[in-house]
């Protein structure tokens, strides 16, 4: 039994879903004749009570093509010092949009409404690059599924409003955040101008991500995409999958977060671990003791055919998803349990 933890997005089709990409209603996409991709973008934009959704093949180029939606080459984002639209999607934002980033100090990857208010540029001292946008990741993934509270996020549309700012969502693990904190889609759908959903992460489809935005803003969405050479024609299929996982993945979501709970109290007890970070969803990040090594553990579980990430300075994650059964969770926590 090979017990693969690196991610959630190593997950494979179930039956259900590929029955549902079998028989999926295709055309193509780009004369926007798919009624698949049509079914799902409506569906989730409504469930969001967004104007306009739009599917992309992956969360990054999403993401990017929101940056671009809203800022223009010379301004500037404001963004946690760990967030995905900066660290991991290539240098994007200033490839394709010409922005620079303004990185917050923030906790667990979430921000806080006085932060960003600190961080914007005076709009008149034309020294300094123009603050455009704000972008918060909720769950937050170097974080280690960190959901942000309502509250503060409300607290940001306030100052982001006050001061002329679009506000963006990473949503890649939105669903999670919505599940653990018993959130309604439709809170998110007011608050924010643009957000993304991977269907690719929890929700366990081949690939995907939704963006959704308001009407004003969405208007380039479909010429940005282009650019970005996303354009796709009989994708019907892969919306197929998505539809499927928002009718029968999302509650199960509970599943991924009991587990990886489960796992974080065992790892606290454990004498080799000598940290264990708040774990709100399905991801977990700890840190060996001193005189354990981080490549001798990996090496160890691997040995035992059990796979984990490694994030550098220390940080050791564990994703838990739906390909992770009962059986391998039974078995994981039974091998750190006897770990020496
Ligand atoms: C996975 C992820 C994305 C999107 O990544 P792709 O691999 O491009 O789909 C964006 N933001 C966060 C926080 C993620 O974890």
């Amino acid at each position: 039994m090979k017990i693969d933890l690196r991610s959630d997005t190593v997950t494979k089709p179930t039956k259900g879903m590929l029955q549902a990409i079998m028989e999926a209603e295709v055309g193509d996409d780009v004369y926007k004749e798919d009624p698949t991709v049509n079914k799902l973008e409506n569906y989730v934009a409504e469930l969001f009570g967004m104007d306009e959704a739009l599917f992309f093949p992956t969360g990054s180029m999403a993401n990017q093509a929101a940056i671009k939606l809203h800022t223009q080459p010379a301004e500037q984002l404001i963004c946690d010092k760990w967030a995905h639209v900066f660290n991991y999607e290539g240098g994007g934002a200033s490839f394709n949009s010409g922005v620079s980033c303004k990185l917050v100090d923030g906790d667990r990857g979430m921000i806080t409404a006085a932060q960003v208010e600190e961080n914007i540029n005076p709009p008149d001292f034309y020294h300094s690059p123009l603050t455009t946008l704000v972008c918060l990741e909720n769950t937050t993934n170097k974080g280690g599924g960190a959901c942000y509270d309502f509250e503060e996020i409300k607290k940001i549309r306030k100052v982001c409003d006050k001061h002329n700012l679009g506000l963006h969502l990473d949503g890649a693990r939105l669903m999670n955040a919505i599940v653990a904190k018993k959130e309604n889609p439709k809170d998110y759908g007011e608050v924010f101008d643009t957000l993304t959903i991977c269907l690719s992460k929890g929700m366990g489809t081949p690939l995907g991500t939704l963006l959704l935005g308001k009407k004003e803003l969405m208007k380039n969405a479909m010429r940005v995409r282009k650019v970005l050479g996303g354009g796709m024609r009989q994708i019907g299929f892969m919306a197929a999958a998505g539809l499927y996982a928002f009718e029968n993945h999302i509650e199960r979501l509970a599943e991924d977060h009991k587990k990886a709970s489960e796992i974080a109290k065992t790892l606290k007890k454990q004498s080799y671990v000598s940290e264990v970070e708040p774990t709100e969803t399905n991801i977990v990040i700890f840190y060996l003791k001193e005189g354990f090594s981080e490549e001798k553990f990996m090496e160890d579980l691997q040995n035992q055919d059990i796979i984990i990430s490694n994030m550098g300075q220390g940080k050791l994650r564990v994703v838990t998803h739906l390909d992770y059964t009962d059986a391998m969770h039974e078995r994981f926590l039974e091998v750190l349990r006897q770990y020496k």
